[in-house]
């Protein structure tokens, strides 16, 4: 449910939480008892934590802050290298 804001003419700023159908224009002021009105507020609609904003926010750290590789890198045991090609095409080509 929407989080909505209203604002006492005598307390602050309070938020009601209520549904979409059921948020008034005016409702009481549980502090008070007056008839507080419902304020415009922005959306809470954040980027923060999404996959896109991650790899801008990666890419923007990247331009001063680049990450340095300082060793080799890691040895994984289950990569085997091949040193030559498995394919049988390759033993009819010409060699040197
Ligand atoms: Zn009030």
């Amino acid at each position: 449910m929407p989080i909505y804001e209203y604002l006492c003419p005598q307390c602050d700023v309070f938020e009601a939480i209520r549904p979409m159908s059921a948020a008034a224009e005016s409702t009481e002021c549980p502090q008070c008892r007056q008839t507080a009105r419902r304020r415009m507020s922005v959306p809470n609609i954040s980027r923060t934590g999404s996959a896109a904003f991650q790899l801008i926010d990666s890419t923007y750290r990247s331009a001063s802050e680049p990450q340095v590789v300082s060793g080799a890198l890691p040895a994984t045991g289950n990569r085997k290298t091949q040193r030559y090609s498995s394919n049988p095409l390759h033993k009819k080509l010409p060699r040197p």
